[in-house]
């Protein structure tokens, strides 16, 4: 039977296990780490269940490679999904301003804060729904279709070379407005005036689109059910398993001190293609840049935030020092105790991350990077770690007052620590920046330097749940039903 080996079990290489397992494959699935996830995990913290990279989730109901992969594993039955009450708040030195989900509904909250940009708007939703459409067709193309593709893709060769900044210029004059539109951009990239406008449109669209989702318990649950998938099927998911070489036919790993090679008639990698063809020992000199990293301030509180402050909004984006469009740009050189971030607060949606029902969790999130952190000593980075807690605890008082004496348990774990767990260059978490130049290059499902070596996770699409999810789809399709990949790495 055909052996298939999985390097590293994050979400790409879980899903594409599990599809490969259920489908009789003899799969056999190596992680690093003691437990399988990559950044879908939680770990435990004073009886605290700490998120550690999902927010919410885009195309739970809606994207339809997700709904196939989820109906074909059951993942509905056996994972509880929530659903975050709005997109997204956002807080500027104008105000607050609360961002639906719903196309509808965020056009209509939009039209009514800013009535003279009606036509843009609405415009605006036109192109997004327009360019989501396109994408969404290119993934699921008959033969006949390739007899018009230049007519199915005109919308992606009208914004292919184009940023956010770009179209937003012609779109739009209330540069509150734009701001408001881009509050989450510091996941993807850290400023719209690097960021693609296609990706933009895609994940946008689909958050507007279908709503943002969370995990109930954590993600953990969902790597854990797609580990379960696998061995379950006759699979093999072997934890504390770090991969150190691999040849066209064979991986070798180290396990409690052993060095062991096992045979593979089909490598699949979740892993970055520079980190990847180390391994085979192949040089390879990345072209492409790498998205930045992210940090996240851990939150235990002694009470249920929602109780004690009310309903509230779920994302919250605080951008209280800029006003601008522009701000993101003067952000970025900011120091990191002044930077804008998003706290996430869970107490909204019973997330079960508390054993205690009135004790809730919240995150902070911001974008950072290894360079941030760079030749500290063990102590300074220890303080600056503490006065960022400081300052981010100020800032949240002055939202919720005197939330600072409900903290029970508080920890950061910055671009170095994200970069201990998981182990990607640059410690990113969406893979390569996704520039115009850079995002119309992927997804590359299909190694072209290893014939049996493919690709899947934040690296062949796109950063994030979904697209590292659907990652794992396309190496399925490419792998078992012989689909003619047309993307190479
Ligand atoms: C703070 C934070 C917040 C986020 N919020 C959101 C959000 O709200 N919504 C969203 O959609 N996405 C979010 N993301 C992004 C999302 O979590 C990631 O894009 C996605 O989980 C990446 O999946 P992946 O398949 O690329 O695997 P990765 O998570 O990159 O995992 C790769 C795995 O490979 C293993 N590995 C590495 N080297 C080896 C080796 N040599 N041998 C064996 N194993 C190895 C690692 O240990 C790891 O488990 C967030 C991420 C972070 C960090």
């Amino acid at each position: 039977m055909k052996t298939i080996v999985i390097i590293g079990g994050g979400l790409g290489g879980l899903t594409a296990a599990a599809l490969l397992a259920q489908d009789g494959y003899a799969v056999t699935l190596l992680e690093q780490h003691n437990i399988v996830g990559g950044c879908a995990t939680t770990f435990k913290r004073k009886g605290f269940t700490c998120e550690v990279g999902l927010h919410e989730m885009d195309g739970v109901y809606t994207n339809p490679k997700i709904k196939k992969i989820f109906n074909r594993l059951d993942v509905y039955k056996h994972v509880e999904m929530l659903k975050a009450p709005e997109f997204f708040r956002v807080t500027t030195k104008n105000g607050a301003f609360v961002m639906p989900d719903g196309v509808e509904e965020a056009q209509k909250a939009l039209i009514e804060k800013f009535p003279k940009e009606e036509v843009g708007i609405i415009k605006y939703f036109h192109i997004l729904k327009q360019v989501s459409d396109t994408f969404e067709k290119i993934g699921a193309l008959k033969w006949y279709d390739y007899l018009i593709f230049p007519f199915i893709i005109t919308s992606i060769i009208r914004y292919r070379e184009q940023t956010v900044t770009d179209v937003f210029a012609n779109l739009f004059e209330d540069e509150e407005l734009k701001l408001i539109l881009n509050a989450n951009v510091q996941y993807y990239d850290d400023t719209p005036d690097t960021l693609s406008f296609l990706l933009h449109c895609v994940a946008q669209y689909s958050y507007y689109k279908g709503g943002g989702y969370f995990i109930k318990g954590g993600s953990g649950r969902l790597s854990d059910y797609l580990a379960t998938v696998i061995t379950k099927n006759g699979g093999s998911v072997i934890t504390k398993a770090n991969v150190t070489a691999c040849t066209a036919n064979s991986v070798t790993y180290q396990y409690k001190k052993e060095s062991i090679s096992i045979k593979a008639d089909t490598i699949i990698s979740n892993l970055s293609p520079s980190d990847t063809y180390a391994l085979f020992d192949i040089p390879y000199q990345e072209t492409k840049e790498i998205a930045n990293s992210l940090l996240t301030t851990y939150i235990g509180f002694s009470k249920n935030i929602k109780e004690v402050y009310g309903k509230g909004a779920y994302s919250n984006f605080y951008y209280d020092d800029i006003e601008s469009v522009e701000g993101f740009n003067s952000m970025k050189k900011m120091d990191i105790k002044e930077r804008g971030f998003v706290f996430v607060d869970y107490s909204q949606i019973d997330a079960g991350l508390t054993q205690d029902p009135h004790k809730s969790f919240g995150a902070v999130c911001m974008s950072d990077s290894l360079d941030e952190w760079k030749g500290l000593s063990a102590e300074e980075y220890r303080a600056k770690k503490l006065a960022l807690e400081a300052s981010i605890v100020k800032k949240l008082d002055s939202h919720y007052p005197n939330i600072s004496k409900l903290i029970e348990y508080i920890e950061t774990g910055t671009a170095k620590t994200v970069q201990s767990y998981i182990k990607t260059p640059n410690a990113t978490a969406y893979g390569f920046k996704p520039t115009p130049k850079q995002f119309l290059k992927m997804p590359q499902a299909k190694s072209k330097r290893v014939d049996n070596l493919y690709f899947v996770g934040q690296w062949v699409i796109a950063g994030g749940f979904s697209p590292s999810i659907a990652s794992g789809y396309i190496c399925y399709e490419a792998l078992n039903l012989k689909k003619i990949t047309l993307w190479y790495n």
